[in-house]
C-alpha cells in the first residue's frame, strides 16, 4: 500500500480493547474492595511495542479496560492488540477508526494465530512476535509504502526486547504490574496455543533487563509484579538463575515487590526451586493443573501432570509459604458426568479458593482443534475465546452438551457457596506457611480490605456467612487471618460473577423482560405511536435483550420510573440492555449521565450507541464502564436492524 512519507514525528495511538467480562476481571474485588484500581493487570504488549517504535515517535497507550477510547484522536496512526476473547471489541474499534480516516494496525496474540480472520478489516496486520517485525513495519510507515500482513517467522532472541515503556502506562489503576522473563513452554498440551505461537524452547531475557525492568518500576513505587510467563520454570537452570537474581535483588532492596506468576507442577519436585521462590518472595502461583483423573491427563498429554501425587504437590507449595491458584478443565474424552464430583473434591481438598474451572474449548490452530475438526466435533460459529462462560465450541464424546453445562454451572454453585468459600479456606490454612518476607505488607491494607469485605461482602451475607466467616477466622493462627480474608475477597468475587453469568433461569428471566418490555411500551405508549420510540426484546437462546431506539424527541426516555425498571431488569437477571439515541434534547444530558450512572455497575450488559445527530449534546460516554458501540454495520452480530 503506498502513502505520502511522513513529514514530521509520527503520533501512534496504541489501544488495548475492553475485554468482556470474567473470572479474570475480579470485578466485585476491583469495585469492593480496591476502589482506587480498574483492572488486574496492564497491557504489558503494548508497553513493548511503544518501546519498539523509533525514538522520534509520539506514543500513546489507552486501556479500555481502565479508561475511554478517544472518539477522535489526533493520531497518524492507530494499532488496536486483542486476544481472542477481546476480538469482537478489536473488530468494532478497526472499523470505527478507519471510517475515521485513521490508518489502522492490527496484532496481539489472536491476530497471531488467525491472522486470515483480519483480511480485509484492518489497513494492516503484523502476527508473531513483534521485536523485528514492528520496527519494519514502522520504518515502511515513515516512507508511505506498508504491507497488509507483516508476518514474524523467525525467533525473536528475548535479549533483543526492549525494555517496556512503563511510562506511558497508568500503573497506579492496576493491582499488579506485569513482567516477562521467558517466552515458550517444554510441554506438548494438546489445548495449549502457547506452543503453537511461542514454540517449545524456552527463550528468556538477560538478568541485567530484568534488574532495568525492576529499577524502572521501583521508581514508580510498584509493590506487585506477575510475571506473565507461562511457565517460568519451562528451563529449570536459567529459572534459578533468574530466582537467584531476584533474591538478591529483594535483599538489596529491603523487600520491596511480592512476586506471582504461572509455572508447570514439577515446580513441587525441586526443593532448591522452591526454596529460591521463596527467598525472592514470590507469594503465589498459577499452576495449570486441569483433572485430577489420570486418564484425562494423558488424553490431553498433560505428561508433568501424571503419575504423581497432585495434591501433595499442591501442598507442597503451601508448605513453602506460596498460595496456589489453578486452572482445571472439564470435558476431555475421558470426561462423563462423574468427573463433575471427582473435580469439587480435588478442588475443596485441595483449598485451591481461585480455581478456574473452564469447558473445553478449541482454539484454532492448536492440536485439539485439529484433531476435533478432523473428526467432526467443533460447533460452528461457537464462541471459543474464554473458556470460563457455560459454552464451548466442542462436541463432547461421554456426555450430552446440554448435561455437562448444567454439570458445569452446578460445580460452580457448589465450589462458592458460603460452605465452600468456608471449606476450601480450612482445607489451606493447614498446609499454608506465611509467605517469607509477606508480614510486612499485612499492616494497613488488611485492616482497610477487612473493613470493605465486611461491608460489601459479609453483611449483604447475612448471618449465616458472617457466622462462616468467623468460624474460618477461628480456625486459622493470626498470622493466617490476611489470608483468611484474601480467600474471602476472591471467592465472593468469583461468586459474584457466577451470579450475574452463570445462573440466568431462562423462564424467569423471560418473563422479567416480558414484564419490563411491557412496562416500558406503556411509559413510552404516547411516543412509540408518534414513531419516535421504538422497543425490541429479543428472547434469543434463553437470554434476553431489550433495545430501546430513541429516533425522535420523547419527554420521558430516561425518567426514574423507566431507571428503575432497567435496574430491576439487570439485578435480577442476566439480561442485557442496549440504548440507541439518535436525537437527543439539550436538557436530557444530565437524565443520561444519571442514567449511566445507575446502570454502570451492570458494565458489559449495558450498550450504548449515540447517532450523530446526538452526538454534541451526549454527555462523554467512558466506554472503560459501559459498552459504547461504535459501529451499526448490520453484519455485525451486536448490532440491531431496526428498519
Ligand atoms: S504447561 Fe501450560 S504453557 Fe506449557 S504446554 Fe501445557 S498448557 Fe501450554
Amino acid at each position: 500500500m503506498s502513502r505520502q512519507p511522513q513529514s514530521r514525528p509520527v503520533r501512534l495511538l496504541l489501544i488495548n480493547p475492553r475485554f468482556p467480562e470474567s473470572f479474570w476481571s475480579f470485578r466485585w474485588a476491583l469495585q469492593n474492595i480496591l476502589p482506587d484500581k480498574r483492572a488486574i493487570n496492564p497491557p504489558l504488549g503494548l508497553a513493548t511495542l511503544a518501546a519498539l517504535c523509533p525514538p522520534t515517535w509520539q506514543v500513546e497507550i489507552i486501556d479500555e479496560n481502565i479508561e475511554a477510547v478517544p472518539l477522535d484522536p489526533q493520531a497518524d496512526l492507530v494499532g488496536i492488540c486483542g486476544m481472542a476473547v477481546q476480538f469482537r471489541r478489536q473488530q468494532e474499534l478497526i472499523k470505527y477508526y478507519r471510517r475515521q480516516g485513521h490508518y489502522v494496525v492490527a496484532g496481539g496474540s489472536f491476530a497471531s494465530l488467525c491472522p486470515e480472520d483480519y483480511s480485509g478489516l484492518t489497513d494492516t496486520v503484523v502476527t508473531g512476535e513483534a521485536e523485528y517485525i514492528w520496527p519494519a513495519f514502522c520504518r515502511d510507515f515513515e516512507q508511505g509504502v506498508t504491507k497488509s500482513v507483516y508476518q514474524e517467522n523467525d525467533v525473536v532472541n528475548l535479549e533483543d526486547s526492549p525494555t517496556p515503556r512503563f511510562d506511558l502506562l497508568k500503573l497506579n489503576r492496576y493491582n499488579s504490574v506485569s513482567m516477562q522473563f521467558s517466552r515458550g513452554c517444554p510441554y506438548r498440551c494438546e489445548f495449549c496455543e502457547i506452543i503453537v505461537m511461542f514454540g517449545r524452547r524456552p527463550r528468556t531475557k538477560r538478568m541485567e533487563q530484568i534488574g532495568r525492568e525492576l529499577d524502572v518500576l521501583r521508581a514508580h513505587k510498584i509493590h506487585d509484579i506477575y510475571f506473565v510467563d507461562d511457565n517460568l520454570i519451562g528451563n529449570k537452570k536459567l529459572a534459578k538463575e533468574l530466582l537467584h537474581y531476584l533474591a538478591d535483588y529483594q535483599r538489596r532492596h529491603d523487600y520491596v515487590f511480592r512476586f506471582g506468576t504461572e509455572a508447570s507442577i514439577n515446580l513441587a519436585d525441586d526443593p532448591m526451586l522452591l526454596q529460591l521462590l521463596m527467598s525472592a518472595n514470590f507469594t503465589w502461583v498459577f499452576i495449570g493443573i486441569e483433572s485430577p483423573d489420570e486418564d484425562s491427563l494423558k488424553e490431553t498429554r498433560k505428561s508433568q501432570n501424571t503419575g504423581r501425587d497432585l495434591m501433595g504437590a499442591v501442598r507442597t507449595l503451601y508448605q513453602h509459604g506460596i498460595d496456589v491458584l489453578a486452572g482445571f478443565i472439564i470435558g476431555f474424552d475421558n470426561d462423563t458426568l462423574y468427573t463433575f464430583d471427582a473435580q469439587y473434591r480435588f478442588i475443596t481438598g485441595s483449598g485451591i479458593q481461585v480455581s478456574m474451572v473452564g469447558l473445553l474449548t478449541a482454539l484454532p490452530r492448536t492440536p485439539l482443534y485439529e484433531r476435533l475438526q478432523r473428526e467432526d466435533r467443533l460447533i460452528n460459529g461457537a464462541a471459543h475465546g474464554d473458556n470460563t462462560k457455560p459454552g464451548t465450541n466442542i462436541i463432547p464424546k461421554r456426555m450430552d452438551y446440554a448435561a455437562m453445562v448444567r454439570g458445569y454451572q452446578a460445580l460452580y454453585r457448589r465450589l462458592f457457596s458460603d460452605h465452600g468459600i468456608a471449606q476450601r479456606i480450612r482445607n489451606k490454612i493447614r498446609y499454608l506457611r506465611s509467605p517469607a518476607c509477606g508480614q510486612r505488607y499485612a499492616s494497613r491494607k488488611g485492616l482497610d480490605n477487612l473493613r470493605r469485605l465486611f461491608m460489601h461482602g459479609l453483611l449483604t451475607g447475612g448471618p449465616a456467612r458472617l457466622f462462616r466467616f468467623v468460624s474460618t477466622l477461628a480456625s486459622a493462627p493470626p498470622r493466617a487471618w490476611p489470608q483468611v480474608v484474601e480467600d474471602w475477597i476472591m471467592g465472593l468475587a468469583m461468586r459474584d460473577y457466577m451470579k450475574r453469568h452463570f445462573m440466568s433461569d431462562s423462564p424467569r428471566e423471560r418473563q422479567l423482560a416480558q414484564r419490563t418490555d411491557a412496562l416500558i411500551r406503556k411509559l413510552f405508549a404516547t411516543d412509540i405511536r408518534r414513531g419516535n420510540v421504538e422497543i425490541v426484546t429479543r428472547l434469543d437462546n434463553g437470554d434476553a435483550d431489550l433495545q430501546i431506539l430513541l429516533r425522535g424527541y420523547t419527554r420521558r426516555a430516561f425518567s426514574m420510573r423507566a431507571v428503575r425498571r432497567l435496574n430491576k431488569l439487570l439485578r435480577r437477571s442476566a439480561a442485557t440492555v442496549t440504548l440507541h439515541i439518535e436525537v437527543l434534547r439539550a436538557d436530557q444530558r444530565r437524565q443520561l449521565e444519571r442514567l449511566l450512572q445507575r446502570l454502570a455497575r451492570y458494565g458489559d450488559r449495558v450498550s450504548i450507541w449515540i447517532g450523530e445527530r446526538a452526538r454534541p449534546l451526549a454527555p462523554t460516554i467512558d466506554s472503560s464502564v459501559v459498552h459504547l458501540l461504535l459501529t451499526r454495520d448490520p453484519a455485525d452480530p451486536n448490532h440491531v436492524q431496526y428498519e
